[in-house]
């Protein structure tokens, strides 16, 4: 793991800092006795970002004539251990010739550092920060280690010195890869009818009496020059057709080709939309954490068309709040009509699925999503919010971070996360939220 030296004069704020970032998890090293506090280390975690942090700031309490000698040597030796450095000012105070020393030996180090300008809380918080450029080491980053203001900043200004965390990353990069795509849907909703359609020839049999369609389970096309691998359940499910265990068998395969897929297709019966089973389907892909297009097959059979589409997007809202805003697609794979919109809708769907929110903007939103609606006081404890973070993609994560969040209701958890659909145009795909506390 990364590690990050907390430097800068005494009274600036590293341990109240220091404290922020390691939370309950305080570990004293060197509490040794004979030994001074002169160095505190402890794991830390900001957003997704863990790293070990050590601070500087045990001195603060020696005297005065040993103190610059020591602090010097001190600060030394945690710049030579760092692979990152925070140079905390005092941005109310402005930068004093005490600070200069410091800055000097972070300078010369070469490494990299974050100017952070600590109790830059409420009215005059920044009174001093504009001194702060006048270091030569950057920009300053507000911040209230106090209040746990501009953690998402520090974080912001942190993770490009941090290796990627995300294994994921390297798998979208890849435009030659094929987009995994399953069918899923009950049986006779006209699965195998489309993939045949989708791939130009016969090779599924259709049909109530089809007996043995294929073996492999997944079948390589190309949509607009695009790679496509189809997953398809219906084969599987043909061939060990024993109609009592329809239902069980049909969830299982269905199971099977949604782990496989990054974009799910569930296609519907138009005629008879809806079913019990259509909505566990969805539930799974859901829970799966897949992107999800819904085909409304048989179009052809519909006859007030508008009025039903009307009609089953509305319901399609209602029944499906997980994943609300989910794309809704008429199509005819018998007629060969629809598979063009419903295609694109399944790219779509996938971009939004691997969108990135920078956390600036995220907790741009999140401050006015929280003034628009504060949480409640749950039982007298006051829950606070502090800020927010993406944690990963596919399908879109977010870590919360703040106080009591434990009594956070779940219908606040849920207009936070049909505010971020909004906010950032997330349509259908699932959303995962996780509470963190103790930043
Ligand atoms: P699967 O079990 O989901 O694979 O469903 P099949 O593809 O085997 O189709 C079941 C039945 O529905 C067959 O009789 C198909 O001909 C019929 N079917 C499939 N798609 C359509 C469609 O778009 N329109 C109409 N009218 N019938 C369809």
């Amino acid at each position: 793991t990364p590690t990050v030296a907390i430097v800068g004069r005494p009274n600036v704020g590293k341990s109240t800092l220091f404290n922020r970032l390691v939370g309950k998890k305080l570990a004293l090293v060197d509490d040794r006795p004979g030994v001074t506090r002169d160095r505190r280390e402890g794991e830390a975690r900001l957003g997704d970002l863990e790293f070990r942090v050590i601070d500087t700031a045990g001195l603060e309490e020696a005297t005065e004539d040993s103190l610059l000698g020591r602090m010097r040597a001190q600060t030394e030796a945690a710049i030579e251990d760092a692979d990152v450095i925070l140079f905390v000012v005092d941005a109310r105070v402005g930068i004093l010739p005490a600070d200069r020393p410091f800055a000097e030996l972070v300078r010369r180090s070469g490494k990299p550092v974050i100017l952070i300008a600590n109790k830059a809380e409420g009215a005059g918080g920044m009174a001093g920060a504009y001194d702060a450029f006048s270091l030569g080491l950057g920009e300053p980053v507000p911040l209230s280690a106090e209040h746990g203001e501009g953690m998402a900043d520090l974080f912001e200004a942190l993770m490009p010195h941090f290796p990627e965390p995300d294994e994921m990353e390297e798998e979208e990069a890849d435009p030659n890869k094929p987009l995994q795509v399953a069918i899923v849907g009950r049986p006779n909703a006209g699965k195998s009818t489309l993939i045949n359609r989708m791939l130009g020839e016969d090779r599924l049999l259709t049909g109530p009496e089809a007996g043995i369609t294929r073996d492999s389970i997944s079948l390589d096309w190309q949509w607009r020059g695009r790679p496509v691998k189809l997953f398809d359940t219906a084969g599987l499910r043909k061939r060990a057709r024993v109609e009592d265990k329809l239902e069980k068998l049909s969830v299982a395969d269905a199971l099977r080709a949604v782990r496989f897929a990054e974009v799910v297709i569930v296609l519907l019966d138009a005629t008879i939309p809806f079913e019990k089973q259509d909505l566990s389907i969805v539930d799974l892909v859901e829970q799966e954490g897949r992107a999800i297009v819904i085909g409304l097959n048989k179009w052809d059979l519909v006859a007030d068309q508008q009025g039903l589409l009307k009609d089953l997007k509305e319901k399609a809202v209602r029944l499906l709040p997980q994943v609300r805003g989910a794309p809704v697609v008429p199509l005819s794979g018998l007629a060969g009509s629809g598979i063009d919109p419903l295609m694109k809708a399944v790219f779509q769907a996938y971009e939004t699925w691997n969108t990135r929110i920078p956390t600036a903007k995220l907790n741009q939103w999140l401050t006015e999503a929280i003034d628009a609606n504060p949480p409640p006081a749950v039982s007298g404890r006051r829950i606070k919010i502090r800020y927010m973070t993406q944690v990963k993609s596919r399908p879109p994560h977010f870590a919360i971070f703040g106080n009591q969040l434990d009594a956070l209701p779940k219908s606040y958890s849920r207009y936070l996360v049909n505010s971020i659909r909004e906010a950032f145009d997330l349509p259908g795909t699932p959303i995962r939220v996780s509470l963190r506390m103790g930043q």
